[in-house]
């Protein structure tokens, strides 16, 4: 398996590059490496139908976020707060981060 490639991770905040939810920002709920696809909240809301089950009598519709394509969606930098380009870099320590190439801030692990 080769590496995935995605630069966003859980509870980042992301700004919707493209489509119907162009411009919108949200917090990333999960990230699918498999498939390149994160869900991110409030964007790309999708309407289920759910049957009626022995915990839910109701059953009906559900809207719930549906996946949408990394490459869709950008960083925003919780320092200079604007959709950044991130980088990596090693530290002395060896450890690997991630960084705004905008401010330097170190975003991450
Ligand atoms: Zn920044």
């Amino acid at each position: 398996m080769t590496t995935p490639r995605i630069h966003i991770r859980e509870g980042d905040k992301v700004i919707v590059l493209s489509g119907k939810d162009r411009d919108k920002t949200g917090k990333v709920l999960e990230v699918n490496p498999a498939s390149g696809k994160v869900l991110v909240e409030g964007v790309n809301m999708v309407k289920k139908h759910q049957r009626p089950t022995r915990a839910d009598r109701k059953g009906g519709i559900l809207e719930m976020e549906g996946a949408v394509s990394s490459s869709k969606v950008m960083l925003v930098c919780p320092r200079c707060n604007k959709p950044s380009r991130t980088g990596h870099k090693n530290l002395k320590s060896g450890e690997k981060v991630r960084y705004c190439k905008s401010c330097g801030e170190v975003n991450e692990k």
